[in-house]
């Protein structure tokens, strides 16, 4: 066993035979995160930011000891621009929601052809709202953004551009580079899902230059129910508030309310404060790994699971020079769900299914696929296990 595998108690100990590949969905979480939340409970437990008490003062300071930490790893100059959410979900529903206000009738909106749902659904309802125009950004037939095409697009002057850093069904790294830049010259704002990114890439808010920048603490080997929304501090300033009540407040009165300054201004009531330790811990696990031989070990076992699944007559998808933490996959005339039950059912978790990127599926001509999806924990046994069980399945099914 790696040895990093054994900080993760969901996947070691001796009776262990999880073959976890499935991260792209959740990361399983190290003894760190899970004992910095235990330890909130146990010995710092209060609200924040509202206490006169020592144990709230306690409590607010790993709080936003968390939020500090977290603005230093994406690469943020001020903690203020480190927001609290749920989730990337969350995250693209405020940023929706709080630019409608800016939106007329007609308006555009550029969103990536790869996209999760999360960064779709949300500018449809934006759309639907303010009469605005979605435009989907064409994919080339690999699944990869078409620049010429994007570069066509946008002289209809969208007024924002919503991409994907990475995609979570083909692992493809968008060039954001090339594609910010592009943006901001036809004068859009840009919106980055970063989900699938940060655990596997080191991301630089500030160099990248795009707008707004979200992502989910559970996919980066934190806890559930917390994640982030960031960008540069104009841009989230231009928010109205998705949700109000507590917390965010400058003044309230039966004759109006006013609203206090960022990062608490979008963030009303009680925040997951456990979660936020736990991420803040997530964090500074992995600011302690060496991050580049981790991405390189990732990317191989990427590039074995290909190939072996190109031995064993799998067809896979996407570009193999361009493939980040996930890998879909498919066999001819077989359902992909019957691939995941018998991978399950000899310990190999994957998920099968549209990946929630329907309009990406439909563009690869497929109703749903296999991924495997791989995390800092994995080592070339979990994929020569996987691809064992793969030839079995096959076996079983073609006889
Ligand atoms: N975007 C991408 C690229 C994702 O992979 C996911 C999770 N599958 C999401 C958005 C949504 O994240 P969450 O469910 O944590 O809000």
């Amino acid at each position: 066993m790696q040895p990093l595998k054994a900080l993760f108690p969901a996947l070691s100990g001796p009776d262990n035979s999880l073959v976890y590949l499935d991260s792209a969905a959740t990361t399983q979480k190290p003894q760190v995160v899970l004992d910095a939340m235990q330890a909130f409970y146990q010995h710092q437990n209060a609200n924040v930011h509202r206490g006169a008490h020592a144990l709230s003062v306690k409590a607010t300071k790993a709080y936003e000891g968390a939020r500090a930490r977290i603005a230093e790893f994406v690469g943020v100059s001020s903690a203020a621009q480190i927001i609290f959410c749920h989730g990337t979900t969350h995250a693209v529903n405020q940023v929706a929601h709080g630019l409608a206000h800016t939106f007329q009738s007609g308006d555009r909106i550029l969103v990536d052809g790869a996209a999760h749902h999360a960064n779709i659904v949300p500018w449809q309802e934006l759309a639907k709202s303010r009469g605005a125009i979605i435009e989907p950004i064409v994919l080339d037939e690999l699944g990869r953004i078409d620049l010429n095409a994007y570069q066509q697009a946008l002289s209809n002057k969208p007024k924002l551009v919503a991409l994907n850093h990475v995609s979570n069904v083909l692992g493809h790294h968008n060039p954001l580079a090339k594609l910010i830049p592009m943006a901001k010259r036809a004068g859009a704002m840009t919106l980055v899902d970063g989900a699938q990114a940060v655990a596997h890439l080191p991301v630089d808010v500030e160099a990248l230059g795009c707008d707004f920048y979200v992502f989910s603490g559970h996919k980066m080997y934190g806890p559930t129910g917390v994640g982030i929304l960031t960008g540069t501090l104009a841009a989230l300033e231009m928010l109205q508030p998705l949700m109000t009540g507590g917390e965010m407040i400058k003044q309230v009165s039966w004759q109006g309310s006013s609203f206090t300054k960022l990062p608490n201004r979008l963030e009303a009531g009680t925040p997951p404060i456990a979660e936020v330790i736990g991420l803040g811990a997530a964090v500074e696990f992995l600011q302690g790994l060496d991050r580049e031989a981790i991405a390189k070990q990732e990317s191989q076992l990427l590039t074995t699971a290909r190939q072996g699944l190109q031995r064993l007559g799998f067809t896979s998808y996407g570009d193999p020079n361009n493939c980040h933490g996930a890998l879909a996959f498919n066999l001819a005339g077989e359902h992909h769900q019957d691939i995941g039950i018998l991978l399950d059912q000899q310990q190999v978790a994957v998920r099968c299914g549209h990946h929630c990127a329907m309009p990406l599926m439909s563009h690869l001509g497929l109703a749903g696929s296999c991924r495997l999806s791989v995390a800092l924990y994995n080592d070339q046994s979990d994929i020569e296990l996987a691809l064992d069980a793969l030839a079995q399945a096959k076996e079983l099914l073609h006889g």
